[in-house]
């Protein structure tokens, strides 16, 4: 297939803008180069901050049911541009194009839209006194928000913070992760086509540290800050953003226990831990890589489980056929690598995977790695700690509830976990007791916009979604009304 090249460009104040020095794009299954994009520094920081500022008065006034109007273009937009975002994406993060043929574009318009209508039916509340006062509850967009993507599934992530955001009455600064910078682009172009107001919407492009993102969390104009990353750059902006006193919102990192009891269905645990460890070549945060097995069925699982991830076809992300893609750059892959080596040095054993596959050229340059599932490991070792986020799994056998808890909450992270079994009284006492925002019974990543998402402990604060984003995208003004 020819390589593209993708000229990206920043989008401020409704025009599209050069920048001035520019960093390169790479392909992750080939690491050709695809493009350019211009790196944002305190000029182009402080034009989208000062447009997405002259924008609110109009937007935050506009009232609900005229932002729906124009978010159902622009979510319109989206949909008619299905294929050309789904090779985008592909080509941005090296994900295989048969899942953003699965409904990735329809997710993104749903995350536009769905927010779109619920800032019209959400939001009042009275409290009428018995005194005669009747006090009700405005809700108010905050301002301008920054809203600061990774890599890994970077349209949805854009979307599903852009949507809240903007249904709100807020305006946006978006900036997206270096890495994949052109889908954030044409979701801009899209936007703008549909006839998005100028600086409603804003997108600059550049890295964390010392440029775009740095710039922008220590923006006095900006009034909020929705992160989706690595916990340690949590960490960083919430300090940044002290300075001004930032309302924030992070969805940091994960490392989910998957953990199948002996009475689940096999087929369907297998199916499910398939899915929920190499989906997106296991650059998820939501990924469940911690799989733990009751021991009655450890070893059939194991063996199940195995033979299921042979059957995955590791390769040029464009070929419909293919089902594990490339990871997104080679200091990544190298990094996901090291934890391979890591457990090579212990008592652990490598029963499928640890190396790369043999793939013709140009492939043979891309940061592939073949699906790797780790075996005797304890607990505490590194590769069962750590957020590896690539397509490397552990599996380790455990007697009972109590010993499945106290590993599974035996980590730093609480973002996500997976639960197997038929007995409806274990998922919910299980559930119950893993320390997740989010745990999925004999399923995974089924995402419902109404409720809350986030995480606990290292893996974030706060919670989006439904009247959660509403609470973190708006103000609560009270007004208390005499009767007198
Ligand atoms: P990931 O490795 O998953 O991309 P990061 O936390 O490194 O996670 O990056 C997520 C986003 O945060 C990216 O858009 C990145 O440019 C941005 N970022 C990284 N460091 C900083 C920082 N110090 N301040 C603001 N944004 C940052």
């Amino acid at each position: 297939m020819q390589s593209p090249s993708f000229h990206v460009q920043h989008y401020i104040g409704g025009a599209f803008v050069e920048g001035t020095r520019r960093f390169e794009i790479f392909y992750p299954a080939t690491n050709e180069i695809i493009g350019t994009a211009p790196e944002g520094r305190a000029e182009e920081v402080d034009a989208a901050v000062q447009a997405a500022t002259h924008a609110f008065a109009a937007w935050s006034r506009a009232g609900a049911a005229e932002r729906r109007r124009v978010l159902k273009a622009f979510a319109d937009a989206i949909r008619a541009h299905a294929e050309d975002l789904e090779r985008i994406e592909t080509w941005d993060v090296g994900r295989p194009i048969r899942e953003n043929r699965a409904g990735y574009v329809q997710r993104l318009a749903a995350n536009i839209e769905f927010f779109a209508d619920f800032a019209v039916t959400h939001g009042s509340e009275a409290y009428p006194m018995d005194s005669g006062y009747i006090n009700y509850v405005l809700r108010q967009p905050v301002g301008v928000a920054a809203l600061i993507t990774p890599w890994n599934v970077p349209m949805l992530q854009a979307t599903w913070k852009i949507g809240p955001a903007l249904a709100f009455g807020n305006t946006v600064v978006l900036k997206p992760a270096e890495l994949t910078p052109i889908g954030a682009w044409k979701l801009a172009q899209i936007a703008h086509s549909a006839g998005l107001p100028p600086g409603v919407l804003n997108v600059v492009h550049g890295f964390g540290p010392e440029s775009a993102g740095a710039l922008l969390t220590q923006h006095p104009g900006v009034q909020l800050i929705s992160f989706t990353g690595e916990s340690t750059t949590g960490k960083i902006i919430m300090g940044a953003a002290s300075h001004t006193l930032k309302r924030l919102s992070f969805e940091l990192g994960g490392k989910g226990a998957n953990i199948i009891f002996a009475d689940a269905d096999l087929d369907r645990a297998v199916a499910i831990s398939l899915r929920s460890s190499f989906f997106n070549q296991g650059e998820f945060c939501l990924a469940g890589p911690r799989l733990l097995v009751e021991r009655p069925i450890y070893d059939e699982f194991l063996q199940r489980f195995i033979a299921a991830t042979q059957q995955l076809r590791v390769g040029d992300p464009m070929d419909p056929e293919t089902t594990v893609g490339a990871l997104i750059a080679p200091e990544h892959l190298q990094r996901v690598r090291s934890y391979i080596d890591i457990a090579r040095g212990t008592q652990a054993e490598i029963v499928l995977g640890g190396d790369q596959p043999d793939l013709p050229a140009p492939f043979n340059r891309g940061n592939f790695l073949n699906p790797t599932i780790i075996v005797g490991v304890q607990p505490q070792d590194r590769v069962c700690q750590e957020e590896i986020f690539g397509p490397v799994v552990t599996v380790a056998p455990f007697d009972g509830e109590e010993e499945a808890l106290a590993i599974a909450n035996g980590v730093a992270y609480g973002l996500s976990a997976v639960v197997q079994t038929r007995n409806l009284g274990r998922a919910v006492r299980v559930a119950g007791a893993i320390d997740a925002g989010t745990v999925w019974i004999n399923d995974f990543f089924v995402r419902d916009l109404r409720v809350p998402f986030g995480g606990m402990k290292q893996s974030g604060i706060g919670r989006e979604g439904g009247h959660y984003s509403l609470e973190f995208f708006t103000e609560a003004k009270t007004v208390c009304l005499s009767n007198q």
